[in-house]
């Protein structure tokens, strides 16, 4: 296992994740700058969310045990947070780690899965946050998560995720990116792009207009300069 590489006090939030990997700009305005304005998509969102939140709504069919909210940490990621549901089932091997519960006596393969209110993305956003959420619970239980599951709203399917080396060391990228950019405080300018369009805070963060170096140059691409 890996050593610790930050302190309790150094943790920053798992589901941000998905927002610096999205667009480190939009990261810094909603953790730096405490911007928030819902759009259709981030209501979608947080209804999901609301219903698979609910830690007393874990349950059992059989030998699959789901439950819900599980709290989450990594020292080695720098990360806290929930997962939406950890999935168990009875341990593959015998006598290796496996997950344990208070209240399932047993030995567990545990597997989180994490619900999107819309489809499959192109970028990795998604499967970075499930990977950071399998990271904090092989961490703490001292298991071997090889793979995890995103549910989509709009298909009504999940999509298994491999853990592969390859994910794991672009996560690790990412998070220690973010702890530099939290270190830094330092603004972070806006990348005008397609994403821009379904993002929530694209009136406050005026993308086209940020990514020139200064306020006049904008107004003269734009034919807005007045003089
Ligand atoms: S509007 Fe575009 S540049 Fe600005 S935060 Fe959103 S995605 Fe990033």
């Amino acid at each position: 296992m890996e050593t610790k590489r930050y302190t309790e006090d150094e943790l920053l939030f798992l589901s941000d994740i998905q927002h610096y990997t999205f667009c480190p700009r939009q990261w810094y305005l909603m953790c730096m700058e405490q911007m928030w304005e819902d759009n259709h998509l981030t209501v979608e969102g947080a209804l999901l969310h609301s219903k698979v939140h609910e830690p007393e709504q874990s349950e059992r069919r059989g030998d699959v045990i789901t439950l819900r909210s599980v709290p989450l940490a990594s020292y080695q990621l720098g990360l806290y947070g929930f997962s939406d549901a950890v999935e168990l089932v009875p341990a593959s091997d015998p006598i290796g780690p496996a997950f344990v519960h208070p209240q399932y006596p047993g030995r567990w393969d545990a597997t989180p899965v994490e619900y999107k209110r819309g489809k499959p993305k192109r970028h990795n956003a998604d499967r970075l946050q499930l990977c950071a959420q399998a990271i904090c619970l092989e961490e703490t239980y001292g298991i071997h998560i090889p793979r995890g599951y995103l549910f989509y709203g709009e298909i009504k399917h999940r999509e298994a995720v491999l853990l592969d080396e390859a994910l794991r060391l672009e996560l690790f990228d990412i998070t220690e990116q973010m702890h530099r950019a939290y270190e830094s405080k330092r603004p972070i300018a806006a990348v005008y792009s397609s994403k821009c369009r379904s993002c929530s805070l694209v009136n406050q963060c005026l993308p086209r207009a940020n990514q020139f170096g200064s306020a006049s140059e904008y107004l003269l691409r734009n034919n807005l300069f007045n003089p």
